[in-house]
């Protein structure tokens, strides 16, 4: 069977859901393809942190535009995506990470993002349960959490009251205008969006993205244990290491006062399973942070991969062979944060002007060497 669409998206996560909504809201036809549940994939295993960061000024404009895009969105978005505006306490261990965080205040003040500087001991007023000590800390107050899964779901639920239609199909290949569906079905489009996540090479080979493996940990809820996102400096540079296993002190207290411990970073490996060292080792970092995590009991733990790009920056943006074939991946650790961003920058790509640049993204600074 044939059918015919003005766009087809291929995956319901976080990035083909939010791709989905913004593409409807203009009034297009569309299918989004999804074989399993919505946002089962890797939106499942994220924080659902909704973070500025600023490691390059594309990366500080994606972040801060999807963060004002999910401000907009929040009043739509129902209770249980538990959208909260908690911001996150970047923390420092000595003067040198002090001065990054002197840095990023001062690039936040210049990019109108609100963020304080907090010191040494004042940290311990503010998050009585970090130990001692701490050189000083960034209180970034705009940053906001979501419960990623439901808010996949509760974007894409929006989406098809908007008239856009669920394929509940793989698609086995998809270019030159057309996704073959594993059952042979075809849908035809001038638009298409690989929105695949873990799945999108296979479906566009030579992409050139890597799997990140972390890990995470949520405890029973523990009401006023936190109340920021508490972040170590250092899991910034953790981030960038594409050598080694690494793992950062990065907590995040949930409305019902649960908390989700995290992070780690695998490269190459391809196993689903809870790695015991990983989970040890993350765990003792946070302790150093939190001395009093250990007396917290843990209710769950779980993987998810990262899909990386190797300059840190999603792919969005048309590809160079195929004038039907959209990109829209490789978000790594930022998929949930940079989805509507990443949505709204394809729509205005295809029927307006894009926000910000976003020659950045675009899939041709990597194409030539597919
Ligand atoms: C441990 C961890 C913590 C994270 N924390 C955060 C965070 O706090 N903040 C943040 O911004 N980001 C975070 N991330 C990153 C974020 O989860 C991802 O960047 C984001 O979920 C990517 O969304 P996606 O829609 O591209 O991929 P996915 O959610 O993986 O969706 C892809 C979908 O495509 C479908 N699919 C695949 N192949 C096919 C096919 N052939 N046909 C049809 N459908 C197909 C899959 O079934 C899947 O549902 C975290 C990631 C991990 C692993």
């Amino acid at each position: 069977m044939i059918r015919t669409f003005d766009a087809v998206i291929v995956g319901g996560g976080i990035v083909g859901a939010a791709c989905a909504l913004a593409f409807s809201r203009q009034g297009m036809r569309l299918a989004l393809v999804e074989p399993a549940e919505i946002g089962g994939g890797a939106t499942a295993a994220a924080m659902g942190h909704i973070v500025v960061l600023d490691d390059s000024p594309a990366q500080l404009a994606l972040t801060r535009y999807s963060q004002l895009l999910w401000r907009e969105m929040a009043g739509e978005l129902p209770r249980d995506v538990e959208y909260t505006q908690r911001g996150t306490l970047w923390v420092a261990v000595d003067d040198e990470e002090m001065q990054e965080i002197c840095r990023k205040h001062s690039v936040y003040n210049a990019n109108g993002i609100p963020s304080e500087i907090v010191a040494g001991e004042a940290l311990v007023s503010l998050e009585p349960a970090l130990r001692h000590g701490l050189t000083g800390g960034l209180l970034v107050s705009e940053d906001v959490v979501v419960s990623p899964q439901l808010a996949a779901q509760a974007i894409t639920q929006q989406a098809l009251t908007g008239g856009a239609i669920l394929v509940r199909e793989m698609a086995a290949s998809m270019k030159s205008g057309v996704v073959v569906l594993g059952n042979g079905d075809q849908l035809h489009a001038p638009i298409l969006i690989n929105a695949a996540g873990e799945g999108a090479p296979s479906l566009t080979p030579g992409l050139p993205v890597a799997m990140r493996k972390g890990h995470l940990a949520a405890t029973h809820p523990y009401p006023g244990f936190l109340r920021y996102q508490v972040v170590e400096l250092g899991y910034l540079k953790s981030a960038h290491v594409t050598t080694t296993d690494t793992v950062a002190f990065n907590v995040q207290p949930r409305q019902n006062g649960q908390l989700l411990v995290g992070s780690s970073r695998q490269f190459g490996v391809k196993s689903r399973e809870i790695d015991d060292g990983m989970l040890a080792r993350m765990y003792a970092r946070a302790t150093e942070y939190l001395p009093a995590l250990p007396s917290l009991s843990i209710e769950r733990t779980w993987t998810g991969c990262r899909s990386a790009t190797p300059d840190k920056l999603p792919l969005i943006g048309p590809s160079a062979d195929d004038e039907t074939l959209f990109l829209a991946t490789g978000h790594e650790g930022l998929g949930i944060t940079t989805s509507l961003g990443t949505a709204q920058l394809l729509a205005d790509l295809i029927g307006g002007t894009p926000a910000i640049p976003i020659g950045p993204y675009s899939p041709s600074r990597v194409q030539p060497h597919w």
